[in-house]
């Protein structure tokens, strides 16, 4: 018997038997220690410095209508990020690409939230050299993740903009995905407490940044739709309304961002992984034009997901029978 299985009398050992002989990945599944397991069932060491130390780092790709979207972009900014934190995820990027579709296949999910992982791991005891620590990937595939529930993209968000500055560049590179959330954590908390919807970073230089989990956008007093250029992670979907807007033809400028312009915007939304373009309505209590949803960000929306259907950036996962023989 497996140790914790050891103290259980006979009768609960049978239903764990029979519990483990079809697990259960309805929730999800994950890959972790170079196992696949249901969802609930995965663990990392509390050693690992990924978990004592935020010491990691990510992607996340999601699964659309049974297809990945943009796998390669992600793919590649998580080898970026890797190299950026000098941490080695030990398989090849094609390698990771069936880890993540299995994951997806075993959970059967057709709209998919598939996190890739790459921890420091753990140096050998009494050592504190991060070089000496063996890096350990990690992945899983949930139930697609949305930042802003259903009314709240009906009606736009409401976005705050915090005092909090976000981690600067210099300190945690942003362009390399990372847990140095905390700083979005207590900007989100003073948010909510204050009845926003969600919140805004400042660079502490009068620009906002990002928030917990999206790049910003507005369409500015003169109808050009600007996005921060530094101090942000170069987000999947700010890549793609990049280019929705040069497909479109629609004016688009990278720069800094003050707060005050975002304040006097026609339009602003978010764009994220974790639900696409995204409608903010108001700022800090303050209707966002004519406090409706504008026809930018509702072109922008449309555009968005019928790119999901286009063959440049879907890759179908394949949800043959499958069996966990590893
Ligand atoms: N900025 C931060 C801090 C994020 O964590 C994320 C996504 O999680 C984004 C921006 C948006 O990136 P993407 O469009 O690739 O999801």
């Amino acid at each position: 018997w497996p140790r914790r299985w050891a103290r259980s009398p006979p009768e609960v050992r049978h239903a764990m038997s029979a519990q483990a002989a079809t697990p259960d990945y309805a929730q999800g599944a994950a890959y972790v220690g170079g196992q696949y397991v249901p969802i609930a069932e995965a663990r990392i060491p509390i050693t690992d410095w990924g978990f004592l130390r935020s010491d990691a780092t990510y992607d996340v790709v999601t699964v659309w209508d049974g297809a990945f979207f943009r796998l390669d972009a992600h793919l590649e900014r998580f080898m970026a990020s890797c190299a950026r934190f000098r941490l080695d995820p030990g398989l090849p990027p094609a390698r990771i690409a069936d880890v993540l579709a299995r994951c997806v296949r075993l959970s059967g999910l057709r709209a998919a939230y598939v996190e890739m992982i790459v921890t420091r791991g753990q140096p050998p005891w009494g050592s504190r050299d991060p070089r000496q620590a063996v890096n350990q990937f990690h992945a899983f595939a949930v139930p697609y993740v949305w930042i802003a529930n259903e009314a709240q993209r009906a009606r736009g968000l409401h976005l705050a903009v915090s005092s909090v500055q976000r981690i600067p560049s210099t300190s945690v590179d942003a362009r390399a995905k990372n847990y140095h959330w905390n700083d979005l954590t207590m900007g989100l908390l003073g948010a909510l407490d204050g009845g926003a919807d969600t919140v805004v970073l400042s660079d502490g230089a009068g620009h906002v940044v990002e928030g917990p989990g999206f790049n910003l956008f507005c369409v500015n007093a003169q109808g050009t739709i600007v996005t921060p250029a530094e101090g942000v992670l170069e987000g999947i979907t700010r890549r793609t309304v990049i280019e929705m807007a040069a497909a479109l033809g629609l004016p688009l400028q990278v720069r800094a961002l003050p707060a005050a312009e975002l304040r006097g915007a026609r339009e602003v939304f978010l764009s994220s992984s974790g639900g696409g373009v995204l409608p903010v309505t108001r700022v800090d209590g303050a209707p966002v034009g004519d406090g409706a949803v504008g026809p930018v960000t509702r072109q922008l929306v449309d555009t968005y997901w019928a790119w999901h259907r286009d063959p440049r950036f879907a890759t179908p996962v394949d949800y043959g029978p499958d069996t966990v023989s590893e």
